[in-house]
């Protein structure tokens, strides 16, 4: 019991720390309070070493859909089809220089909701790997994903490139990340 109530705690907390006002507004309103997320904001790790690049993002399914209940209409439920289609391509999430002529090694997705299962927040997560045989030229990437959903205002970056480690916040009017 005493366990439980400290988790409760925490997680408040942190809730709170992460919050906007709109999303603190939706998180006191809930009951439950677990897996608490910013919506409009995701993240990005990117790992750029050698001819390697790495990104695993993480994207509350309330920016890519507007909600994160289980599609009720028939239009959001086109609309949770065609997101797990597009979502099967790596370029709906990132564009790379050409010149860095890099292939895609592997590209994970997994998201909850597209198993049919919900949650007070649910996430769309995603790994993409990619082998460039020009890593010179690989020194900048776009998020093409602000431009596909409006309300993703921002994704939190943090990152290792040949330059060292760094960590920024990426806006929609300005999608790309340079290093
Ligand atoms: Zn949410």
């Amino acid at each position: 019991m005493t366990v439980m109530k400290q988790g409760a705690v925490f997680i408040c907390v942190l809730a709170g720390a992460l919050s906007l006002a709109s999303a603190a507004d939706k998180v006191s309103a809930d009951s439950h309070v677990h897996a608490a997320h910013t919506h409009g904001l995701g993240s990005l790790e990117l790992v750029v070493q050698g001819g390697m690049l790495t990104a695993h993002f993480d994207i509350p399914m309330e920016s890519l859909l507007g909600h994160e209940h289980l599609p009720r209409t028939p239009a959001q439920k086109k609309a949770m089809v065609e997101l797990q289609a597009a979502t099967g391509q790596a370029s709906y999430f990132i564009t790379l220089p050409a010149a860095a002529a890099c292939k895609l090694v592997s590209l994970q997705v997994n998201a909850a909701m597209f198993k049919g299962k919900t949650a007070e927040h649910s996430d769309l997560d995603a790994e993409l790997e990619f082998s460039c045989s020009q890593p010179s030229a690989l020194t900048q990437i776009e998020i093409p994903l602000f431009k596909k959903h409006v309300r993703l205002s921002a994704l939190k970056v943090d990152m290792v490139s040949p330059k060292g480690q760094s960590s920024v916040t990426l806006k929609a009017k300005d999608p790309v990340l340079r290093w």
